[in-house]
């Protein structure tokens, strides 16, 4: 049976694995296709060497064995909410191609959208904000602290 949901910060190589977007400029953000196009079309023009997640980002289903996974919600979206919106305006949301099946927009509405271009998924090893984003034992507290702490 299909999955209900789909995770917007995906698996590169899962079977179902699409596109989501591409890293565009210089500040990396998420620019989103129109359409959905199979992951396995693309991970085999990559350059060698080039991690798929440092220029793209994918979608897949959301799985119960993820450590994000907590009863039927996903805990990341609550730690990338408390990051800054990447957008003044507060109605407007990015065209994307995922909305429909996406878990972070069942869960949290446009609020994760206005945050979503900013997720890099390559990046949550090597930054300290985006790591701590990134672990599950993470508290939204503690993100804030962190925060406040670098403003
Ligand atoms: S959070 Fe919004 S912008 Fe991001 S993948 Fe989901 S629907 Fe698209």
């Amino acid at each position: 049976m299909a999955p209900a949901t789909w995770c917007p910060s995906g698996e590169a190589r899962a079977p179902e694995s699409v596109v989501l977007g591409v890293r565009s400029g210089s500040d990396g953000q998420v620019v989103y296709l129109a359409d959905p196009v199979p992951a396995s079309e693309v991970l085999g023009t990559l350059p060698q060497g080039i991690e798929p997640t440092r220029v793209l980002r994918f979608a897949s289903h959301c799985v119960s064995a993820c450590a994000n996974r907590r009863g039927d919600d996903c805990s990341l979206v609550e730690r990338v909410l408390t990051l800054p919106s990447a957008t003044a305006d507060t109605r407007a949301v990015p065209r994307c191609h995922l909305r429909a099946r996406c878990q972070w927009w069942q869960q949290s509405g446009v609020a994760a959208c206005h945050r979503c271009p900013a997720v890099t998924t390559a990046t949550f090893r090597e930054d300290e904000l985006a790591t701590l984003v990134a672990d599950p034992s993470t508290t939204p507290e503690q993100l804030a602290a962190w925060i406040a702490d670098s403003a």
